[in-house]
């Protein structure tokens, strides 16, 4: 069969696809053909991979796999809304297992000066938080990855649909301090959330700090 096409794609996986729909909707009158050797389109890496956005945090500054990545983010994220397709924003953990962690002060600075954007510094108080959660019920699971580059993963728990977290609420901030007595521990929502208190014997919940007759920092109300 001869046929003449403007544009001939090889290969449907996500660069051959974007390149078609670029190509396409930017010139319109454009005849491209896109051949894929396998039965759907997709079906090797593209369709096969983590499904991770990348933010571009671990590459060096304004080299081609950051450009890419803050790019392509962005550019995912307008896509996604043209073409509905949903995408979950659910944000990425990357722990240390050691008190300090030089290679993690690293990242961040990289990251910051890659530009990523909505980066905080997380400490062990918070992933101390993250277990009491999970203790408490509150959360499902958190995951840590050991290796060069340490991630933790949290599973969100829910039921009947809804999430089991209704409400978080930062108490303590760092320029105004909230300690309470031992006395003044408080009872969220008539006992049926918690209070997280950061106590001289470690993060507990308001209720066993009160059995434990300790005080604290109160850092947040969680229902
Ligand atoms: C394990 C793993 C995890 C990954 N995780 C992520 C992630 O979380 N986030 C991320 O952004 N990237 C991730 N990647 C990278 C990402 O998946 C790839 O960069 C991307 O899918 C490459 O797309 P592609 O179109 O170049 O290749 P492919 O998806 O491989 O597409 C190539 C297509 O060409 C077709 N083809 C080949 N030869 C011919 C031929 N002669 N005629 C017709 N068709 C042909 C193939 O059948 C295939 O469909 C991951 C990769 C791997 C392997």
């Amino acid at each position: 069969m001869d046929t003449e096409v403007d544009i001939l794609i090889i290969g449907g996986g996500i660069v051959g696809l974007m390149c078609a729909y670029k190509l396409k909707k930017n010139r319109p009158k454009l005849e491209v053909v896109l051949i894929e050797k396998e039965q759907y389109l997709g079906d090797h890496s593209t369709g096969r991979n983590s499904c991770v956005l990348h933010s571009g945090l671990y590459y060096a500054t304004n080299s081609l796999k950051h450009i890419h990545c803050i790019e392509g983010h962005k550019q995912w994220l307008s896509l996604s809304k043209e073409l509905d397709i949903p995408i979950n924003l659910c944000g990425k953990y990357i722990i240390t297992n050691k008190v300090n962690d030089s290679e993690l002060d690293k990242l961040y600075q990289q990251a910051i000066a890659n530009n990523v954007k909505d980066i905080h510094y997380v400490d062990s108080k918070k992933i101390a938080l993250l277990e009491l959660l999970v203790r408490e019920g509150y959360i499902d699971s958190i995951t840590v990855e050991e290796g060069k580059k340490p991630e933790v993963s949290i599973l969100l728990k829910y039921y009947e649909g809804k999430p089991v977290i209704r409400e978080i609420k930062r108490l303590s901030k760092p320029g105004l301090r909230e300690y309470v007595g031992k006395k003044d521990l408080p009872s969220i929502n008539g006992g049926l959330g918690i209070a997280v208190v950061s106590t001289s014997k470690g993060l507990m919940t308001d209720k066993q700090a009160r059995e434990a007759g300790l005080g604290g920092e109160l850092l947040c109300s969680v229902f």
